[in-house]
């Protein structure tokens, strides 16, 4: 037996029928550590706090506790690592797309040395060809905005040394894109390589608008490049504004007989400024919704019952 104490963190929401395969799975790769598994129910409308109470029954390793709603995969993950207590943590996805095999390989690596072990995805075979196309285009989108570069393929199944679990926990921000803060410290990381398999049961809880909402919270929390890109969109327009100010007033005064003509200049004009208006405004309003919340101080979920924890 180890002596170090394992801690794996599975946030779960309506996921019934995926908690015993992963346990089934799970539980005799953890036999040779001293470990404990904290399922974080998400808001669950279905049975799955009764699948977790029943496998508490059986092995009181097993900790639970639960959100009054859904507050999100991140949310989820931020309460495990709080209520973790290991000397490493993994968090991994109840449905099984995360083979939990390869968990030796990476506490292998972290005795070795690595504060950070990435699950890195090597095949995404079973992901539709839009879920592929469009995480590989956010991964570029972001490392092209953002300061500190996010490794591509790589989800939220890692490991992580207690050092940055403490790290994590102590961070003040209420936005929590977890695998963007983990990149931000600078961890000597390493990798393991594993196929991302099929989804043992139900449907993702990623729809296309999580999606977005994913990515738009990961640029924003880690660049201000739009803001930029807002400021030269606007020099740009001036600029462009200014030559057509010279165009009208020297075409009024050496070609009077001319004038009238002019709308669609005036109708390309009146878009153009009216488009890159709103899009700085967007941009400006993104950052102060999140101001808004920082400051709102909210807590970033409400837990509603605990379990061994
Ligand atoms: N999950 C969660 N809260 C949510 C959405 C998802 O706790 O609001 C959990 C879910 O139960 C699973 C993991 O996060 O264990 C990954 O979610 P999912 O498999 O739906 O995402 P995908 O693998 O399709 O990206
Ligand atoms: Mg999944």
């Amino acid at each position: 037996m180890q002596t170090f104490l394992l801690s794996v963190v599975v946030p779960v929401f309506n996921e019934e029928k995926n908690i015993t395969p992963l346990l089934d799975r799970l539980v005799p790769l953890l036999a040779q550590y001293n470990y404990e598994i904290i399922f974080i129910d998400d808001g669950s409308k279905d049975k799955t706090s009764h699948e977790i109470k029943n496998a508490i029954e059986k092995n009181d390793r097993i900790k639970y506790a639960s959100f009054y709603r859904n507050f999100g995969h991140q949310m989820a993950l931020t309460y495990g690592y709080r209520s973790s207590k290991g000397d490493c943590v993994i968090t991994i996805d109840a449905d099984l797309q995360d083979p939990p095999e390869i968990i030796h390989e990476m506490v292998e690596k972290w005795q070795n040395g690595a504060k950070v072990v990435y699950a890195k995805r090597k095949a995404r075979e079973v992901d539709s060809f839009f879920k592929k196309k469009t995480a590989a285009c956010f991964y570029r989108f972001i490392n092209f905005l953002s300061e500190t570069p996010i490794p591509e393929e790589v989800g939220d199944y890692r490991l992580l040394d207690r050092e940055i679990v403490q790290f994590l926990n102590n961070l003040p921000e209420q936005s929590r894109f977890l695998r963007g803060l983990v990149a931000w410290g600078g961890y000597p990381a390493e990798y393991v390589y594993f196929k991302r398999e099929k989804r043992n049961a139900g449907v993702t809880h990623y729809t296309f608008s999580k999606m977005l909402n994913f990515a738009m919270e990961g640029i924003i929390s880690f660049s201000t490049k739009p803001l930029r890109l807002a400021s030269y969109l606007g020099f740009a327009s001036a600029g462009i504004g200014f030559l057509g100010i010279l165009y009208a007033i020297l075409g009024r005064i050496l070609l009077p007989s001319y004038w009238v003509t002019g709308w669609t200049a005036l109708f390309v004009g009146i878009m153009f400024v009216g488009g890159v208006q709103l899009l700085t405004i967007g941009i400006i309003g993104e950052y102060i919704s999140r101001i808004y919340k920082e400051i709102q101080r909210r807590p970033q979920y409400l837990i509603k019952e605990t379990k061994n924890i």
